[in-house]
């Protein structure tokens, strides 16, 4: 067992998800800033993976503990996979996922089903104490609607449609997102990881 893991965000709603995923190698799951480390960390990275590298060396740099972190966003094929990277700082930061979503449907005015494909992007970094790294990526593929649906979920869950289920993400339990999410992917990808540290160092 890890005594404990530091994630580099401030999201508890990411905290709840990870917890449920790799809760049973740590005892201990915390944000950095539980942990003390308040920090502003540009995401300067041209990619998923970059930024979510970013965070996690800029804890791992203050703590020297098992770090992980993550970066995620949408990529919606029609706008040359906009917002991508910038998902969060899309319109900026403070304006509210209902101006942004009507934008995104607004941008997206008559164009067709099979033009609306859309995917969401979690890279998790994990950084550990001995400095070695490993990043992974999760994705679930979609597509955009045309009106803002379910109050599930955060961010752009009521516009993304999974086909599989023929709602949006915002409709679904969190379990069932979680089973099929771009991040739950990715942190079981992981998991494989964790649990050979846990093995070799945890105690
Ligand atoms: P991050 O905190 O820099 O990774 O920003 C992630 C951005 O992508 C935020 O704007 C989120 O709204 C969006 N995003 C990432 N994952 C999801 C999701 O599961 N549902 C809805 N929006 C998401």
């Amino acid at each position: 067992m890890i005594e404990k893991l530091i994630f580099a965000t401030g999201n508890k709603d990411k905290v709840r998800e990870i917890k449920e995923i790799l809760g049973a190698y740590c005892k201990n799951i915390v944000t950095m800033k539980e942990e003390g480390v308040d920090i502003d960390i540009e995401e300067t990275g041209s990619s998923f993976e970059e930024n979510a590298l970013i965070k996690a060396r800029a804890v791992w740099k203050k703590t020297g503990h098992l770090v992980m972190s993550d970066d995620s966003g949408l990529e919606i094929d029609y706008l040359n996979k906009e917002p991508g990277i910038y998902s969060s700082r899309y319109m900026g930061e403070d304006t509210s996922y209902h101006e942004k979503n009507k934008n995104l449907i607004d941008r997206l005015r008559g164009v067709p089903d099979e033009k609306r494909t859309a995917r969401f992007v979690c890279a998790v970094a994990a950084i550990f104490p001995d400095g070695s790294e490993k990043v992974v990526r999760g994705v679930m593929e979609g597509r955009i609607g045309y009106e803002e649906i379910g109050e599930n979920g955060f961010g752009y869950d009521p516009i993304f449609i999974l086909p599989k289920y023929g709602k949006t993400t915002a409709e679904l339990s969190p379990e069932i997102k979680n089973s099929q999410s771009h991040r739950g992917k990715a942190l079981r990808a992981m998991e494989a990881e964790i649990e050979k540290y846990a093995d070799s160092y945890g105690k």
